[in-house]
């Protein structure tokens, strides 16, 4: 597995495991399938429900625990942050039955982002958080957390697809040292993703699929992926990608698929914004 060094040294696989959407009684064995498969990052949130089952997998696979990398998130708090995020945090740990996660992310720019963010600050200073970061901030959010706090986060997951890119997120978060991690890497097969025919046929070229070719050209462009899939068939898959490369050529015929828009959520619209704002979790 090839791993990538964050901004404060923490060692991170370029591939992982996703489990949204995952039901909690589906998790622990698709996460057991996934460590078999060679797995070792998996990323889960307060939001998806899932942390129990995940931590029963990591408990019952014996796998040492510095060998896993595991990330949660952080759900929206309401202000005195400091003391919901703190709370939510230990709520988190206690579910996956772990005394500290690796990766610790705020899973969205809403709520008392700043009260939230030095809470998460304090955590990784106590190390019960290795490292912390964002998803779902865009360059104007993420540039003016860097700006007016002390820790730069390590790490920003973001929808990121070959139908949308992001080269101008790529580029800032380059510029301050923050990791880029794409959510969604298949755009969860909307836009027919599948069966596009420039990802089949460059899969065609290497004997490989439509999904691998996505993933190999997300690592190629140095971002961290974590697929989903609940059938060990496709995890395994998925995880066959370190024996090919693209060549510039077909990096090229990729980047022609950006459309530079979202397939998923608009973090600009404000219904968007309300609809994830009144999503409280009980933690
Ligand atoms: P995704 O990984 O883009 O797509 C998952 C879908 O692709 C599933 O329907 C899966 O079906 C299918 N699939 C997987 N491998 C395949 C293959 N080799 N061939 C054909 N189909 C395949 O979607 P995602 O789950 O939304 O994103 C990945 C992870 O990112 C999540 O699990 C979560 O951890 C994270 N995420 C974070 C945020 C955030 O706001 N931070 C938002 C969304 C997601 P099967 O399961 O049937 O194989």
């Amino acid at each position: 597995m090839q791993h990538l060094t964050l901004n404060n040294g923490v060692r991170m696989p370029v591939l992982g495991f996703g489990v949204y959407q995952i039901p909690a009684d589906g998790t622990e064995q698709a996460v057991t399938d996934a460590l078999a498969a060679g797995y070792r990052l998996l990323d889960t949130a307060a939001a998806y429900g899932n942390e129990e089952a995940v931590g029963h997998a990591i408990k019952n696979s014996g796998i040492p625990r510095e060998e896993l990398f595991v990330t949660t998130k952080l759900w929206v708090q309401d202000a005195p942050a400091q003391d919901n995020t703190r709370r939510a945090l230990e709520a988190s740990l206690a579910r996956l039955g772990l005394d500290h996660v690796d990766l610790y992310l705020m899973h969205q720019p809403f709520g008392d982002v700043y009260g939230q963010w030095r809470a998460m600050e304090a955590a990784n200073r106590e190390g019960l958080a290795r490292a912390i970061g964002v998803a779902n901030f865009y360059p104007d959010r993420l540039l003016d957390l860097i700006i007016n706090n002390e820790i730069t986060p390590q790490v920003n997951q973001i929808e990121t697809h070959p139908f949308f890119q992001r080269d101008p997120d790529h580029a800032l978060m380059r510029e301050h040292g923050v990791q880029h991690q794409s959510w969604g890497g298949f755009a969860e097969g909307k836009n027919d993703l599948f069966t596009n025919p420039v990802l089949a046929g460059i899969g065609d070229a290497h004997g490989k699929s439509v999904a691998q070719v996505v993933l190999r050209w997300l690592i190629q462009r140095e971002i961290v992926t974590i697929p989903k899939s609940v059938n060990p068939g496709r995890m395994a898959q998925n995880f066959d990608v370190f024996d090919f490369e693209l060549t510039d050529g077909q990096l090229a015929a990729v980047t022609a698929l950006d459309t530079g828009r979202t397939l998923f959520f608009d973090h600009h619209d404000p219904e968007m914004v309300a609809w994830l704002s009144k999503r409280r979790l009980d933690s």
